[in-house]
């Protein structure tokens, strides 16, 4: 069995104190990994403080090379690192390269971006020039969730990386392996020991105290509302910056007129991606009345037929949730919505066979379901999705926004105007027409309401990992 150490400085470090980590599709031990404790975050906050005072300075060609060395190397890792997320996720292998290509077109796309931002020449009345900097922040720390280990990382350490700030990582207790990889590879790339630390562990002591730590300059968190909120508090007693990717309910508005042959596949996936374990999950579908039986009977048709299986296999669409808690919390969900009074159509069992030791539960679908209902507004993160239908588009709108949520959503319609008048009054981060895709590497990703604050991705990354300094110079 693999045993990891946290990576500090560049050296992997051993602890007593490791964490076991499964396979979610056997339960089976792969790896045992080296838990951070308080101490061990303070030496790694240190050690990144002190390589930023010469990172800060580095040139923007060597940050660039090294990104794009980094890019590089994933790809020549690609199986190795898809295989490692999907041994340690659970996610089908076919889907697991998909990410890793998707890791390594985002650290290309931030070396092309690095001498693409910059501060500017700002016109003034006062006798002088007036200019700004765009300055790195210092240490950011760096909190990320189980669902996407690697990919949601590469979100925030290659626009941090590129802006010449350093980074301590604190990864998902139960999938720290990708961050470890991925922190190996980029000292190969080229990156100082110390620019890129990993510190694995518990959310209630490394966490914690990475978002404590007064050299710690910004918080990037993506994980749950819950977690979130407590971040924003503790990082307001440090006047840290923060940005929070949170949790979501997404809405998926189908008309009447949508293609429905593409509507429907692409909805099942839009719900079912990742085992439903997606923030950008659309996992509240409203369909125009004249279309909803139909609707309901195709969707509940093709969720059946979704191959569940083991996540090594090419064949597999499916594979285990995350934990066996995990998978408790979202059966908890089912009992909710068959006690409120849903009608469950299909789904929501442990398929037991083969894959008895794992975490598996088949996809389910509900009808009947009132907006007040506990599966209609909370994060379910699994395999659950209710079916609403809807009779006119204000009514598709006011249901749209009944929400704590807005991070993503999609519209189905041929209507252009219509399509137009529901993306503006659609309260959301992002939402997509004709289409479920939410993830464009070259445009912000991020939330409103409850959702979060900041946006990752595209050029817009790039504000939350820099700080302006004003310069004013005289003319005499
Ligand atoms: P989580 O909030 O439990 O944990 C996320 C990370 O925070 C983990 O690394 C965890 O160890 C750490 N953490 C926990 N307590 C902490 C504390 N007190 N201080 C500091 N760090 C702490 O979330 P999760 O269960 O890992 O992930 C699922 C959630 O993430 C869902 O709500 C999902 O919607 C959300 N998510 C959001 C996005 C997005 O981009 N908006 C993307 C993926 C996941």
């Amino acid at each position: 069995m693999e045993q990891t150490g946290m990576l500090i400085d560049g050296r992997s470090i051993t602890a007593d104190d490791v964490t076991k980590v499964l396979n979610p599709a056997t339960n089976h031990v792969i790896a045992e990994v080296a838990r951070a404790s308080g101490d061990d975050v303070d030496r790694a906050v240190q050690v990144a403080h002190n390589r930023f005072q010469t990172w800060k300075r580095s040139k923007t060609t060597e940050r660039r090379d090294a990104l794009r060395r980094l890019a590089d190397l994933i790809r020549r890792d690609q199986e190795r690192l898809a295989r490692l997320e999907s041994d340690n996720v659970g996610k089908p292998i076919a889907a697991a390269r998909g990410e890793i290509g998707a890791v390594a077109a985002t650290f290309d796309y931030y070396a092309g971006a690095v001498d693409k931002f910059h501060g500017q020449t700002i016109p003034t009345k006062a006798d002088g020039t007036l200019l700004t900097f765009r300055e790195p922040l210092g240490v950011c720390g760096l909190i990320v969730p189980w669902n996407f280990p690697m990919l949601i990382l590469s979100w925030k350490v290659a626009p941090a990386l590129a802006m010449g700030n350093t980074v301590v990582v604190k990864p998902a207790e139960v999938t720290p392996l990708s961050a470890l990889a991925l922190a190996g590879l980029a000292l190969e790339a080229g990156f100082p020991p110390g620019v890129f630390n990993v510190t694995p562990g518990k959310g209630s002591v490394a966490g914690e105290a990475l978002v404590h730590h007064p050299l710690v300059r910004k918080v990037a968190f993506t994980g749950s509302t819950e977690v979130g909120t407590r971040i924003m508090q503790s990082a307001a007693e440090g006047i840290k910056r923060v940005s929070l990717e949170l949790g979501g309910k997404s809405a998926n508005v189908v008309f009447a007129d949508a293609d429905m042959d593409t509507c429907i596949e692409s909805s099942i996936w839009a719900v079912y991606d990742n085992a439903g374990q997606d923030c950008c999950s659309r996992s509240r579908i409203l369909v125009e009345r004249p279309a909803f039986d139909e609707f309901v009977d195709r969707f509940a048709e093709r969720t059946k037929m979704i191959r569940l299986g083991d996540p090594a296999d090419e064949a597999t669409e499916m594979g285990p949730l995350i934990t066996s808690q995990h998978r408790d919390t979202v059966e908890g969900y089912l009992r909710a919505g068959d006690e409120e009074g849903a009608v469950r159509v299909c789904g929501g069992v442990r398929p037991g066979g083969d894959l008895e030791a794992g975490n598996f539960l088949t996809p389910a679908v509900y009808v009947n379901v009132t907006p007040d209902m506990r599966i209609m507004q909370e994060e379910i993160f699994g395999p659950v999705v209710a079916i609403v239908p809807f009779d006119t588009e204000q009514e598709a709108v006011e249901l749209a926004n009944d929400s704590d949520y807005g991070l993503s959503g999609s519209l189905w319609t041929r209507d252009i105007g219509r399509a137009l008048r529901f993306v503006r009054e659609f309260e959301t981060g992002m939402i997509s027409v004709n289409s479920s895709s939410s993830v464009h590497i070259e445009a912000p990703f991020g939330g409103v309401k409850k959702s979060g604050i900041g946006r990752e991705q595209g050029m817009a990354a790039l504000e939350h990992y820099s700080e302006f300094k004003t310069v004013f110079i005289a003319d005499n």
